[in-house]
């Protein structure tokens, strides 16, 4: 599996203090549409346009919901139809360019795996439309008792795919320029005062780990398919489907033909789905190949430590902890990761395995 490689320190780096980072906001909104943190109720954050720039969160743990609902809708017409003119309407997908404004290092690392999962075998042109003519710009956070990326070998500040990085500092934010948009933005807002050596502090630490190194995962994942894991899971989970719908890497979706009550014209709409809601895997016959929950469960992480890594090289998940904050019935991602790891190093001491 890669290692990625993101020195900052090697990087050309300003320094803005928060004010001069709200003027930064002010300037990018002159230029495209602006997308950024904002807060939600008491104690949530959301992504959306930015309207006043004083209505941005510069520090916030996570979104309620990925990046993805800009380049996959949850719910899209693909085409309409009038069946009795045989014919159909595909639905234009119009692009211009949007900045994606205070992103974390782990929601970038999310759009970069569906860009490979979108760009493989027949390309989705939906999704591949909407990533055009997208800019994004990267923020350090605090990680909290959910996030796990360092054990996914996501540091906070890893920066592939962003334009520029903003690090947080005791008065404001280092900028460091990551390529030619970035620096052309710096230089045309001109209000940046140059470091020469960027001072970085230490990262945080993330209290929330996975024991193992990450590039050992899908090995371990080749031994715990029957593991007693999957059913202790099971006994909790209430099959609700929030851990998928909230995934910055799961992109399954449905396809339904909406007619209407004219019986004549209608409508071809896609909706997010996902694997650990029941109907999933239903198919004719009445027939569900997944039905059990610790079945779902376990597809669900192999799906994001195996079956794409056998193919990617990369693991699908990136550790935003989303799947186990929002989880009702309070199911921790990295608890099974541990203990299908404890469960295969005991089979391994007996040597069952
Ligand atoms: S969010 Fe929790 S309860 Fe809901 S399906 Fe996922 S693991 Fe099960
Ligand atoms: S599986 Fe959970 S922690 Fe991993 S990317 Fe998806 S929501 Fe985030």
């Amino acid at each position: 599996m890669n290692q990625k490689l993101n020195n900052i320190n090697e990087m050309k780096c300003q320094f803005l203090d928060e004010n001069a980072t709200y003027d930064f906001l002010k300037f990018l909104k002159g230029r495209s549409k602006v997308f950024a943190p904002h807060r939600k109720g008491e104690a949530s954050y959301i992504y959306d346009e930015v309207s006043d720039v004083k209505d941005v969160v510069l520090q916030y743990p996570r979104t309620i919901q990925p990046l993805k609902k800009y380049f996959l809708p949850p719910r899209e017409t693909l085409l309409s139809f009038n069946i009795d003119e045989n014919n159909f309407t595909e639905s234009e997908i119009n692009v211009e360019p949007r900045i994606f404004f205070g992103i974390h290092a782990y929601e970038m690392e999310g759009v970069m795996r569906l860009d490979y999962t979108f760009e493989q075998g027949q390309p989705e042109s939906n999704y591949l439309t909407r990533r055009e003519q997208s800019t994004f710009i990267g923020i350090s956070y605090e990680p909290d008792e959910y996030h796990f990326s360092k054990s996914l070998g996501i540091d906070i500040d890893s920066v592939d795919g962003f334009s520029l990085y903003f690090k947080k500092t005791d008065n404001g934010y280092y900028v460091y320029e990551i390529d030619a948009a970035g620096q052309q933005l710096m230089k045309e807002f001109g209000k940046g005062k140059r470091v020469d050596i960027p001072v970085t502090k230490e990262e945080p630490e993330f209290t929330n780990k996975i024991k193992y190194h990450y590039n050992r995962l899908p090995q371990i994942f080749e031994h715990v398919y029957d593991s007693k894991v999957w059913e202790e899971v099971a006994e909790r989970c209430v099959g609700c489907g929030t851990c998928n719908l909230l995934c910055p890497t799961c992109y399954c979706f449905d396809v339904r033909d909406e007619v209407e009550i004219n019986a004549t014209e209608g409508k071809r709409e896609r909706f997010w789905d996902g694997c650990m809601l029941n109907p999933f895997a239903e198919v004719a016959g009445n027939e569900n190949f997944r039905e059990k929950l610790s079945s779902r469960t376990r597809h669900r992480l192999y799906r994001k430590f195996k079956y794409i890594t056998n193919k990617s090289g990369e693991l699908h998940c990136v550790g935003c902890g989303r799947c186990s904050k929002y989880c009702p019935a309070d199911i921790s991602i990295t608890k099974i990761i541990n203990n299908l790891i404890d469960d295969y190093a005991d089979r391994q001491q007996k040597q069952v395995i």
